[in-house]
Order: C-alpha cells, then structure tokens, then sequence
C-alpha cells in the first residue's frame, strides 16, 4: 500500500509515494523547445498549450507542480537532459521514431500528426514535387521528422533552430515553403498576416506519433504518464484540451 508522504532520496530531488523518481523535489520538470504551438508557446509570460496541459495532469497525478524548461531540440534525439537530470520528462509534439527510441524511452503515442507543406502565396506552390520542379527553396526544422521527410523525398532544405525561425524564413523570402508539423502550419494561419501571405500545400500522411520521452529505464515515470494518456482518453480530459488547442476534434475519434 502507498504511503501519502513522498521522502526525498537527495538533497535536490524526491521519490513520491507511488514511487516516482524526480529530479527536483515537489516539481515535475519538462524539458520542451519554444515556440511550438499550438503544443507548447509562450502567452501573457506563460508557456501554455496543449502539451502543458496535459503534463499538469500528469504533476497533480503526482502531487506536485510542472515546472518547463526551454532547451535545444538536439537534447530530444540524445535524451541528455533527460540522463543528466535536468528533466524529468520531455513534452515537445515531439514524434516517436525508432531512432530515438535508442535513447529515450517514450509514453504511450498520445497524438496522430502529419506534416504539410506551407508556401509563400507568391510562390503558388502546393506541393514538394512543385518545390522541385519550380526549383523553389525548401526549409524545415532542423532536427525534425520533417526535415528527415523533406531529406528522404530527395531534398536539401534550409535548416532552422525552431518553428519561429521556420516561419521568418518563409516572411523573409530566404525559404518559398516549408514542411514541418500540420498542427504547427494550423496555428499559424489564424493569424490573418499568416493567412494572407502563406498558402497551405499538400498534406503529407507521415502516420507519425507524438509521444512523452523519459530517461530510459524509468519505467515508474513512464507508467504514470500512460495512465494519465489513457486517462484522460477515457474521461474526456483528453477531449477538452484537444477542443481547446487545437480545435474540432476528427471525425473518428472517440
Ligand atoms: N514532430 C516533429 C518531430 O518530432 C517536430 C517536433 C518539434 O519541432 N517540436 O521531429
């Protein structure tokens, strides 16, 4: 049977009562990359979305408050922060892929996403053979599954540190498109600048996952994150922050 006290196991960190390890004591520390709406962004001081809504039910599981941490992409690839103890978990619509499996391990997937291609409306491309045949430039996110896509479909894009210097580059003219996350691309278009100056392309169905990484072999982290996804699946938790940030939820969901 659980306790109801959680006893530190150092200085700095905590065990909770069902067994949680945490890197600082009384906080769940997410590691994340800003901006990256509409998941993870700043608003009125305060970084909020979709991904931080749903840690904040993972920390009251626990007992205790999220604390987010800004850091590179690079660190979801190699779980570094994750391993040195800077974070507890990492909540970044980041994608499950085989590749970072090596080095993290990841929750249960907790969102479908698919990539899009955004254009400048001058450009009038729509897709990335247009990108080829017009001899367009293309950018992505460096570090990202889009970039990995755009790279397998025979590209070179321009690599950008986060979405906010994706965007800029396609303001600037130094990109005419750009792949990276669909959710991203939506966010941005309710914007009308947005709206006006950029056209949505192609959908590109990539069948990817976005998943919580944890430093591997910790499986007690793991576990509560699960049970929170599928939680919150179950009581229609998951709903009302899809409804929120996102917006209608699709056809075949429950
Ligand atoms: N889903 C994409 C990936 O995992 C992008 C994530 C991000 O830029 N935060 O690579």
């Amino acid at each position: 049977m659980l306790t109801a006290t959680a006893c530190a196991s150092d200085d700095e960190g905590e065990t909770t009562s069902g067994g949680v390890p945490l890197v600082a004591k009384g906080t769940l520390t997410t590691c994340t990359h800003l901006p990256y709406p509409p998941f993870q962004f700043e608003r009125d001081g305060k970084v909020v979305g979709f991904d931080v809504a749903l840690i904040d039910r993972v920390a009251k599981e626990l007992g205790v408050k999220q604390k987010i941490v800004d850091t590179p992409f690079e660190n979801f690839k190699t779980g570094a922060f994750l391993n040195s103890g800077e974070c507890d978990l990492a909540a970044a619509g980041m994608t499950i892929t085989d590749e970072r499996k090596k080095n993290v391990d990841f929750s249960v997937p907790y969102f479908d996403a698919t990539q899009a291609l955004l254009a400048t409306a001058k450009s009038k491309v729509t897709s990335l053979a247009g990108v080829k045949t017009g001899k367009r430039t293309l950018g992505a996110q460096s570090g990202t599954t889009g970039e990995s896509h755009a790279k397998e479909q025979g590209f070179d894009p321009v690599a950008f540190e986060s979405s906010d210097a994706v965007l800029n580059g396609l303001r600037t003219g130094q990109v005419d498109a750009v792949v990276i996350d669909y959710p991203v691309v939506q966010s941005w278009l309710k914007d009308p600048a947005n709206a006006q100056a950029f056209r949505l392309g192609e959908h590109i169905q990539t069948g990817e996952q976005y998943g919580i990484s944890v430093k591997k072999g910790n499986d007690k982290l793991r576990a509560a994150i699960d049970k929170v996804i599928k939680e919150s699946r179950a009581d229609g938790g998951y709903n009302r922050i899809y409804e929120q940030w996102i917006g209608p939820l699709p056809q075949d969901q429950g």
